[in-house]
C-alpha cells in the first residue's frame, strides 16, 4: 500500500515541479529532468503499481 501510494505521490509531485521549469525541465542539464526520469521507474520495478492494486484488492 505504501509503495503504491508513495510512488504515485512522488510522480505527481515531480511532474508538477517539472511543469514549473517548462521546456528547460526536460533537458539533461537540469536536475529536475533526472528526478522526473528516476521517479517514473518507481511505479514499475519492485512490482508495478497496477499489480500493487491487485494485491491490495485481494486483502480487502
Ligand atoms: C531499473 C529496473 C531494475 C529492476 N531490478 C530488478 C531486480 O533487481 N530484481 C528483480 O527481480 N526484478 C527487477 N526488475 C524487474 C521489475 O520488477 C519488473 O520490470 C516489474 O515487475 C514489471 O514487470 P515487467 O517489466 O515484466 O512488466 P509487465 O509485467 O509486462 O507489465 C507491463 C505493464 O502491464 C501492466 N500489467 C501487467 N499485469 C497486469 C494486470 N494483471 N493487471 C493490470 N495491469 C497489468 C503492468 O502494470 C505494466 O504497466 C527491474 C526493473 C527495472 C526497470
Amino acid at each position: 500500500m505504501a509503495k503504491y501510494w508513495l510512488t504515485d505521490l512522488q510522480n505527481s509531485l515531480v511532474d508538477r515541479c517539472l511543469q514549473l521549469f517548462g521546456g528547460y525541465g526536460y533537458m539533461d542539464e537540469y536536475p529536475i529532468s533526472r528526478m522526473y526520469r528516476d521517479a517514473r521507474v518507481q511505479r514499475i520495478y519492485a512490482g508495478t503499481n497496477e499489480i500493487m492494486k491487485l494485491l491490495i484488492a485481494r486483502s480487502l
